[in-house]
């Protein structure tokens, strides 16, 4: 499905280019900490094995900055070149003025408006905007909520207490008018002190869903930067997962948006590489990009007291996730592949029809067998003790004659874009 998107400027970021005439990248950001260069490097990688274009350290002190050229080379040395953004906070002018490998190394500054320091606020900036003139790096304004700057938003929250009072807008209403009025003055500034109009993205990131949309919306229409999306502290689990979704869903169907990074706050010990699973899937739900075969599988009900068409939903589903590193490469077009795993025959047969590959499994009191289609026609019934395996040998079959192969070529470099 093509939807139109809201005309931006391109701006490349280390060999990915964001915009309107490009998809929509998915980014994610590490929460290691930078200066372990060989832990970085791990999860890094796996962020990107997982799918994401660009990935976010923090560089919050001088050992971070140190760090951030060995953690390219680390990255290169195992074949993983994804552009790493570094996030700068308070420091950033000082950081990337007296660690020039590490300004060089960055494929992207990050840069928060609200934290530039509010004495010397301008001069500090632009001295970070310099240093991306200087090694022609693009730069993110990433205005947040939780960290706009102080003297804009009371600049503006008097400027609208002088106003007549049926014109006077409510607080909410400056708070996000200040956002925007934060990234595009800083925008401003930034070509002013020389930076390219196509060397700047924008985000102005909130927690609540209607904010998030409303303050997009007003942005979107103000200015052509691309705009990178995402819902900042989106949370834990399925609350993270759905108001993301949510929030982003909304704009990426009304063509906002050029990048998006979904915020979720992983359980101890949990895989950070979650958010970009979710950030694809949202991408392709909504049928704008595609990324791996997507399996439809029905709830299942009074109708399947065995917990036999779950398991193997969770299997095929597990199993797709896993091939898709190697698949990708050797069979473009596998990730647009639908697979139905169905519990009945209900409207299993129904399902599987619509999916290129589709297994109906027995409910509980029906015949044990569970017929298979292959792009929409019957082609055989399973039956005994061996249904999981002998469906992922039908459905290995399918991929390697559906999907032309082709040799992988420097699968290393090439397997996480
Ligand atoms: S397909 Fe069958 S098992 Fe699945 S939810 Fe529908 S009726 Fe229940």
């Amino acid at each position: 499905m093509v939807l139109q998107r809201r005309k931006t400027v391109t701006v490349e970021v280390g060999g990915v280019r964001v915009g309107s005439e490009h998809p929509v990248v998915v980014q994610s950001m590490t929460n290691t900490d930078t200066a372990d260069v060989e832990g970085t490097v791990r999860q890094v990688a796996a962020l990107w094995r997982a799918g994401s274009e660009v990935v976010r350290v923090t560089v919050n002190n001088e050992a971070s900055a140190r760090a951030v050229p060995h953690l390219v080379e680390g990255l290169a040395a195992r074949g993983v070149f994804v552009p790493i953004v570094g996030d700068f906070h308070y420091n950033g002018h000082l950081l990337l003025t007296k660690y020039p490998e590490c300004a060089r190394a960055l494929a992207k500054y990050r840069i928060n408006p609200g934290n530039v320091g509010a004495k010397r606020h301008d001069e500090n900036f632009r001295t970070i905007v310099e240093q991306a003139i200087r090694w022609e790096k693009p730069v993110r304004i990433g205005v947040n909520w939780g960290s706009l700057d102080q003297a804009l938003l009371t600049e503006m929250m008097n400027t609208n207490a002088r106003m007549p009072e049926a014109e006077r807008l409510d607080a909410q209403e400056v708070l996000r008018n200040a956002m925007i009025e934060s990234a595009l003055r800083s925008a401003a500034l930034a070509e002013e002190t020389g930076l390219p109009h196509d060397r700047i993205l924008l985000s102005a990131k909130v927690s609540g869903v209607q904010d998030l949309v409303a303050v997009y919306r007003k942005l979107a229409r103000l200015c052509d930067y691309p705009l990178h999306l995402g819902l900042t502290e989106a949370g834990m689990g399925a609350k993270g997962i759905v108001a993301s979704a949510a929030g982003l869903a909304i704009l990426l169907q009304e063509g906002i948006g050029d990048t998006i990074r979904v915020s979720l706050t992983p359980k101890p010990g949990g895989d950070r590489a979650e958010e970009v699973h979710v950030a694809q899937q949202i991408l392709q739900s909504l049928e704008i990009r595609s990324f791996s075969p997507q399996v439809t599988s029905c709830p299942g009900c009074g109708r399947t007291t065995s917990t036999y068409f779950q398991k193997l939903a969770e299997d095929i589903q597990g199993y797709l996730r896993e091939q898709m590193p190697a698949w990708r490469e050797r069979h473009p077009g596998v990730e647009e592949m639908k697979v139905a795993v169905m519990g009945c025959v209900v409207n299993g047969p129904g399902e599987s029809k619509h999916a290129n590959l589709g297994i109906s499994l027995p409910g509980t009191f029906e015949e044990p067998k569970a017929p298979v289609y292959v792009d929409g026609e019957h082609y055989i019934t399973l039956k005994g003790d061996h249904i999981a395996a002998e469906f992922q040998e039908i459905l290995e079959e399918y991929v390697r004659t559906r999907y032309t192969a082709r040799e992988p070529v420097a699968a290393t470099v090439t397997a996480g874009t």
